[in-house]
């Protein structure tokens, strides 16, 4: 057992010592109890694996470790090893989802199979750790890179990407099965590291780079993403004043029947930007998402596609013209969303059912009944809803079915897909089949070609839109074209 012993010293009146006091005491009690704190503040409870502060320190003596190196093979002329860390930041994709819709047990119990299979993927040498909620960080062991520069992060490459692989493998948890992706992003700790800081903040950025570039798969941090973000930021606080500095604007892309008739417009917004010209909302939306500005924009698109609802309304070429409007996760989510279209219908004057809204399939796979709720109170103002982007989610036909759709928009890439031969089960005519069978109307989007607009006829959709129609154009534009079809 663990001792401490203590001395004392008596000393006699003259000050001489004259005896020694030995005290030995057994402490393995309080040896259990340092063990124990020890265990508290650097591992997570969760997982038992190393937590964010074990590994910041281990981090941080590599890094000076890093560059004391790089200074005595400065120094001395013989060989000296230079040992290189690779460092992955993993972050599991859509990890809330679960959270959310299977409850919080449910997620820790995820966690801990992802712990378990991160340690098993992984040499005992390597440095699993929890940083927090869903993102993990893994310091693989050092190498020798004075011969071959790139041997740390060749190692890191291919463990990354054997993770994505083991990751992506079903999880059981209870009766349930789970599939998961994970984004991985890879940096190196070197003489150029200067802080722990520094170091995850390049594994998160590439971990993002990852992410945005399809999920699934590992990135490696460059410098250039420190710019690509730095340009984002720009970005954001310019979108800030966009909307006072009304540099927003709707353009309508026009959908046909079958007669060529037009018969409705799908809003898309653009945004001019003084310096930039115009940028597309594939550019911005994500962005205006992320930073929660799509709220008050996604609140100017529907009041100006009301207007111009509103307007058309007044004439009689275009009085039946609906006009779709797309709507964000975020926005719709919104607990004060139906109150507001609801005044917004009421103060435009705009019918509600020449408003269409544009879900997509990833809104709607949390809190069913308040979904539910929510489309249906929609419903009840008029509101025609459509589901966008069909075909590139992974929810199950079941659900959907549940859910009171008016419309069915089959993904361009079904249609892009389209070749005039060949093909003898496109997609895009089983989709039209399931949709009118579901009793939805089915529109194509990105029809680019004549032989996509036959093709498409010949499946039987209801309406086609695509650049071979007409491209997205301003509402006086649009209005033009109603008004010679007329003549
Ligand atoms: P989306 O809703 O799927 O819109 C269709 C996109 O395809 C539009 O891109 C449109 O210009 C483009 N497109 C139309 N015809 C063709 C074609 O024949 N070929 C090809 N290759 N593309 C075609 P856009 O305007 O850049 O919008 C991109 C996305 O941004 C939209 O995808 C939508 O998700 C989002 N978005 C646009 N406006 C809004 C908005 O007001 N609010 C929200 N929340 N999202 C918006
Ligand atoms: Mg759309
Ligand atoms: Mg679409």
């Amino acid at each position: 057992a663990p001792e401490l012993t203590t001395i004392s010293i008596v000393y006699n009146d003259e000050n001489m010592p004259i005896n020694y006091v030995f005290i030995i005491k057994d402490i393995s009690l309080t040896k259990q109890n340092e063990q124990m704190i020890n265990q508290l503040s650097f591992y997570d409870p969760l997982t038992c694996l190393p937590n964010r502060k074990m590994i910041s320190e281990k981090v941080a003596r590599l890094i000076k470790e890093a560059q004391r190196a790089s200074e005595e093979v400065n120094v001395g002329g013989h060989y000296t090893p230079l040992i290189r860390h690779a460092l992955l930041f993993i972050d599991l994709d859509h990890f809330k989802n679960i959270n959310d819709s299977k409850g919080y047990s449910v997620g820790d119990k995820l966690l801990q199979e992802v712990a378990l299979r991160l340690v098993d993927a992984v040499r005992k040498t390597d440095i699993v750790s929890r940083f927090g909620g869903d993102e993990f960080i893994i310091l693989l062991e050092g190498v020798d890179v004075s011969l071959d520069p790139g041997r740390a992060l060749y190692r890191a490459k291919k463990v990354s990407s054997f993770l994505n692989e083991v990751l992506s493998r079903t999880f059981e948890i209870g009766d349930d099965y789970f599939y998961i992706s994970t984004s991985i992003g890879i940096t190196e700790i070197d003489d150029s590291t200067v802080e722990v800081f520094d170091a995850f903040k390049h594994a998160e950025l590439a971990m993002y780079e990852a992410k945005s570039s399809g999920r699934n798969r590992y990135c490696f941090y460059s410098p250039q993403m420190q710019e690509k973000i730095m340009q984002r930021v720009n970005l954001e606080a310019s979108m800030r004043d966009a909307l006072l500095k009304e540099e927003f604007v709707l353009h309508y892309q026009p959908q046909f029947d079958h007669g060529g008739r037009m018969r409705g417009a799908e809003a898309l917004i653009r945004w001019m930007h003084p310096e930039q010209g115009v940028i597309s909302p594939a550019h911005f939306i994500p962005l205006a998402e992320e930073s929660k500005l799509i709220i008050p924009i996604g609140e100017w698109v529907v009041r100006e596609a009301c207007q111009t609802l509103a307007l058309w309304q007044q004439e009689a070429s275009l009085q039946y013209v609906k006009i779709s409007v797309n709507v964000s996760a975020l926005q719709f989510s919104q607990d004060d969303f139906v109150d507001l279209v609801q005044v917004i219908l009421e103060e435009t004057g705009a019918r509600g059912n020449l408003l269409q809204f544009e879900l997509t399939e990833s809104m709607l796979i949390n809190d069913k009944t308040n979904i539910l709720k929510k489309m249906h109170a929609l419903k009840k103002l008029g509101v025609l809803l459509s589901l966008d982007d069909f075909g590139t989610g992974y929810s199950s036909l079941s659900y959907l079915q549940q859910l009171p759709f008016d419309q069915l928009k089959i993904d361009q890439s079904f249609v892009k897909n389209l070749s005039g031969h060949g093909d003898h089960h496109p997609l895009a005519l089983t989709i039209t089949t399931m949709g009118h069978s579901l009793g939805l109307e089915v529109i194509a989007e990105g029809i680019e070609n004549f032989d996509h607009l036959v093709m498409l006829k010949r499946f039987g959709c209801d309406l086609f839109q695509g650049y071979f129609m007409g491209y997205p154009m301003a509402c006086k534009e649009i209005e033009k074209i109603v008004h010679d079809q007329q003549s």
